[in-house]
């Protein structure tokens, strides 16, 4: 009978343990739970939070998007008339290319452009007035520019007068024509013809173009056209054809009228006309480019009138970045100058330019980086 109650109780004490044991598991299980249950309702909350952009995460996004770098090129004075008129004859306007074809300069360029230093004619004639230097080219071969990858003229100059009036709207149908892109007026003349906006992948670029070589530009007009057409773009390059011929130091009146464009929102400015290349300036971070040189032309009377500068510029949002490649030309045949001549060449231009030492420094190594 003891031994009977004695099974009982153990037994007793057993299903207590077991009861406490199970119990206890059981709180423990519970509360672990709802430990786990609340953390994740806190990550959801946060998650949440994470979705839902704030203004500068909106920012960033933007920023990270791969951005559309525009690619352009700026040339010198172009002229196919003449000496050069008798080359194409003989070998093409392609021949004249020939060397700088397989660099990338004229490669997929949103804006390739040069200064057209004459008129396009039908069929390349000559008009009255006759002029000492009197420059016409045809339809034909002035078409065969875009071909070589050239998409942008600048017609203010001293030479798209050349052949009159006639000349002058016969180039302008011509152009339209080819679907050239174009802007300015014959020199010193302003108005509706010195600009024009294309629009790139839903940029605006604005183009205008100015010449004051034989008579002066009305300033007043002049800020006028560049804030106007700054308001309704996104990026304003200003063609100038001024300047003293033959001289590497830009001129004190070349000056004053580049920092008045620049104060009334032009972002770069491309000169050109002294058939020399010039100097560089930075002012209020924006580069004025004095004088590119001969492009192509026929001055084979000196070294210098030989050589051009071509400015390639890379432009996003944040940066505009350059790169000089100066080119040397034989026979009115640019190529790419290499080497000694290409580092002598820098010096030179570091020399002709002004402004910033630190700019100096990078005009020297053909590299110019513009923050925006
Ligand atoms: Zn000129």
């Amino acid at each position: 009978m003891e031994s009977y109650i004695r099974k009982i109780y153990i037994l007793a004490i057993f299903l207590v343990v077991a009861f406490l044991f199970l119990f206890s598991g059981f709180l423990f299980f519970e509360r672990h739970n709802i430990n786990t249950i609340k953390k994740q309702n806190s990550i959801t909350a946060n998650q949440i939070t994470n979705l839902l952009p704030s203004q500068s995460d909106k920012a960033n996004s933007r920023d990270e998007q791969p951005e559309k770098i525009f690619k352009m090129v700026f040339f010198g004075d172009l002229m196919i008339d003449r000496n050069v008129g008798i080359k194409i004859k003989q070998k093409g306007l392609p021949y004249l290319f020939q060397q700088i074809r397989d660099s990338d300069l004229l490669k997929n360029r949103d804006i390739a452009s040069c200064n057209l230093e004459g008129a396009v004619t039908n069929g390349g004639q000559h008009y009255p007035p006759n002029n000492e230097y009197d420059f016409a080219f045809s339809p034909e071969i002035t078409s065969q520019l875009k071909d070589s990858g050239i998409n942008f003229l600048n017609l203010a100059n001293n030479h798209f007068f050349d052949q009159g009036e006639r000349g002058v709207a016969e180039t302008k149908q011509n152009l339209d024509l080819m679907d050239f892109n174009y802007s300015g007026c014959p020199d010193g003349q302003i108005g509706e013809c010195s600009s024009k906006i294309i629009d790139i992948n839903g940029q605006k670029i604005g183009l205008v173009g100015f010449s004051a070589v034989y008579k002066k530009i009305d300033q007043v007009e002049m800020n006028k056209i560049i804030s106007d057409a700054a308001g309704k773009t996104d990026f304003l390059i200003v063609n100038f054809h001024w300047g003293a011929e033959y001289q590497h130091k830009f001129g004190v009146l070349q000056q004053e009228i580049a920092h008045n464009l620049i104060d009334a929102g032009a972002d770069i400015i491309i000169g050109h006309h002294p058939h020399v290349v010039q100097g560089i300036e930075i002012y209020n971070g924006k580069p004025i480019f004095y004088s590119l040189g001969n492009f192509v032309f026929d001055q084979y009377f000196s070294v210098d009138t030989q050589q051009g500068l071509a400015v390639i510029l890379d432009l996003n949002r944040q940066k505009a970045e350059f790169s000089f490649i100066p080119t040397e030309s034989k026979q009115s045949q640019p190529s790419l100058m290499e080497g000694e001549a290409k580092a002598d060449f820098f010096s030179k231009l570091a020399g002709w330019s002004g402004g910033d030492v630190d700019y100096i420094e990078q005009i020297k190594s053909g590299k110019l980086i513009l923050e925006r």
